[in-house]
């Protein structure tokens, strides 16, 4: 069989997803025991999940044997209060927000479309829009990082259906104003998809009330992060009910396990694992900046993440992940990321033990 021949011609382009390196990978390979090696290059909660959400999700495997009901409805309903919207404004999906990109490009991409990207974020929005044909255009942030709205709008063309936006930003932590949001929305004719993967760690606010002023806006959230869900695959989106009805048509159907549903809906109301998980990254975000910047001469980017970017320059993201790796500490390299250059790395905050261990190597990399 001549495979290629079947293959859809613009999936040879697609870029692979790099996902951070995992714990059990990184254990065979540099021989240390897994218990004793520490990952933070996926942004993952180190609190472990929410105790209500493990609770409900133990409940809820006593039914297993039967459907979850159609389309998440009581976590819409659960997202919807917690907002002050209507549940029909609410897209609930699986696997996590990755589906809703995914979802979403497969309703309006096709071959000969173009989306616009703004690097360096999130590679899976590139990945999404070639998988159904589209051509990415890429258009690169500032020196610090911030976006051009003008730079965007001027690349959006006839052809162009969705408008990536990442606030805060993955990988370099980052915000959008509200002002630049709103000039964006104004002044294109397409999707503008703004993904809050990591609004619940920011002291800025949401955009979620810009939804009551333009129909073209979409926001994606994620029970990954805050709520400490990854492993579960939960995501939503809130935007406008015409959208929704359609993206409920062409999803796969019970694409939320009645497991993850149940422990979405108790993770949304256990306030003190939300505060906690907060009040975490809040401190660590101050011990790591100021550790990294009092041992070392890397520059850590501001950050409303759970994350923190940082110029490892002279060095490579690649020696320092590296020197970081051998050690126990698995990193970000962010490399990966188009339009990152080969001196940023990524680094999830995790408890104080940890970062101390990642203040540590960083003070000692200078030695090399
Ligand atoms: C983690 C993340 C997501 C979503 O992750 P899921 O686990 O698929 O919900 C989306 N966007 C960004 C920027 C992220 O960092």
């Amino acid at each position: 069989l001549d495979y290629k021949k079947l293959l859809n011609s613009h999936v040879e382009s697609i870029p692979p997803y790099v996902p951070g390196k995992s714990i059990q990978v990184t254990s065979a390979e540099i021989g240390i025991p897994p218990e004793n090696i520490i990952k933070l290059a996926s942004n993952e909660n180190p609190l472990g999940p929410s105790p209500a959400a493990i609770d409900a999700a133990k409940k809820s495997l006593a039914n297993s044997n039967m459907y979850p009901l159609a389309d998440a409805e009581n976590l819409r309903k659960a997202i919807a209060e917690n907002l002050s919207f209507s549940p029909e404004n609410i897209f609930a999906t699986g696997p996590g927000m990755d589906s809703l990109i995914d979802s979403l490009s497969k309703a309006v991409l096709s071959s000969g479309d173009e989306v616009v990207i703004s690097t360096p974020t999130f590679s899976f929005y590139e990945i999404s829009a070639k998988t159904y044909g589209a051509t990415p255009v890429f258009v690169q942030r500032k020196e610090n990082f911030d976006i051009d709205p003008d730079e965007i709008i001027n690349s959006v063309g006839e052809n162009t259906k969705i408008i990536f936006l990442c606030s805060p930003n993955n990988p370099t932590g980052n915000s959008i104003s509200e002002k630049d949001i709103r000039h964006i929305c104004k002044n294109s004719n397409c999707i503008v998809f703004l993904d809050e993967a990591y609004i619940e760690f920011s002291t800025k606010p949401s955009m979620v009330h810009l939804l009551k002023e333009f129909d073209n806006l979409i926001i994606g959230r994620t029970f990954s992060k805050v709520y400490g869900l990854a492993g579960l695959r939960i995501g939503y989106g809130i935007m406008s009910r015409e959208i929704v009805k359609d993206l409920l048509k062409i999803s796969l159907p019970f694409s939320i396990s009645s497991v993850s549903e149940s422990a979405a809906i108790a993770a949304l109301s256990d306030f003190e694992y939300i505060e906690k998980s907060k009040k975490l990254v809040h401190e660590g975000i101050k011990q790591l900046t100021d550790g990294i910047h009092n041992n070392t001469k890397f520059k850590v980017y501001p950050t409303d993440g759970n994350f923190i970017a940082v110029n490892v320059y002279p060095y490579t993201s690649k020696q320092v992940s590296e020197h970081l790796l051998n050690n126990g500490v698995i990193i970000r390299n962010c490399e990966s990321f188009r339009g990152s250059g080969r001196n940023l790395i990524r680094i999830t905050i995790g408890t104080e033990e940890m970062n101390k261990k990642v203040i540590k190597l960083l003070s000692n990399f200078k030695q090399f």
